[in-house]
């Protein structure tokens, strides 16, 4: 059974600016305190989360702007420096419409590090960016491109049964598909957690750095943040992994 070693240099790849906290904040604590190489690369520009919102005066470019700030300030608090935080800005909510770029910047990404451990956003998370990010680190393990990197998934929206149903179904019925893919999907996968007692206090602190997503703007007071029931299921005891074994090891 892989396990996760706080010694492992690491690369966390997030679709979006606040990911990288939620599902693994605490796994970087434990890999700094151990003196490990850790880097974040997000992948889209986060431009989406309040672009649609009718009370949104803020400008695309500066969206992009302020979370890439919340960003380096988040990992901050978790100890990175800021030059171990990079963005690919592609566009947010169209990942997968940039699937070839993504996946050939990734790869370049990831042999320019070498890391000992790659941490990806669950496939199961169901939303489109987070999907399109899982599907391109496993195509590219399948292609034998992590360079021997460990793989793991960590799981953000999976924690909300809403995203389990699949695309378009959003009667009772796709709820109940939903429900039976991810109990396969549990009964399939490798998990493994990691303890982060003594350290929620500081992730909270890093995650209310991305104060736009979490309602603490003071230049937008009316912009919604994350439920505080989701959000408790990032501050228990343990993150909560699943490893993606080699390819080799299906056949
Ligand atoms: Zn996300």
């Amino acid at each position: 059974m892989t396990k996760i070693v706080a010694g492992r240099s690491c690369l966390v790849l997030a679709p979006h600016p606040d990911d990288e906290t939620l599902g693994c904040g605490g796994v970087v604590m434990h890999k700094l305190a151990a003196w490990s190489h850790v880097e974040v690369i997000v992948a889209t520009d986060g431009a989406a989360s309040h672009l649609d919102d009718p009370t949104c005066t803020t400008s695309r470019d500066a969206l992009v702007e302020m979370r890439e700030r919340e960003t380096r300030l988040a990992c901050g608090e978790l100890g990175l420096e800021p030059d171990h935080v990079s963005f690919l800005r592609f566009p947010d909510g169209a990942l997968a419409q940039h699937a070839r770029d993504l996946r050939d910047r990734l790869a370049e990404e990831i042999a320019a590090r070498r890391p000992d451990e790659i941490y990806v956003c669950a496939l199961v998370d169901g939303h489109r960016d987070h999907v399109a990010l899982a599907q391109a680190v496993r195509h590219l393990a399948g292609e034998g491109r992590l360079g021997g990197a460990i793989h793991w998934e960590y799981p953000v929206w999976s924690f909300d049964f809403r995203s389990w149903r699949p695309p378009g179904r959003t009667n009772k019925a796709g709820y109940v598909l939903g429900v039976v893919q991810m109990l396969r999907t549990l009964r399939a996968a490798h998990v493994s957690s990691v303890s982060i007692k003594g350290l929620q206090a500081r992730k909270r602190r890093a995650l209310d750095q991305h104060r736009s997503q979490v309602g603490l703007l003071e230049e937008e007071p009316d912009w919604p943040g994350l439920p505080e029931a989701f959000l408790s299921f990032f501050f228990r005891d343990r993150e909560v992994f699943f490893h993606i074994p080699p390819v080799q090891e299906f056949r």
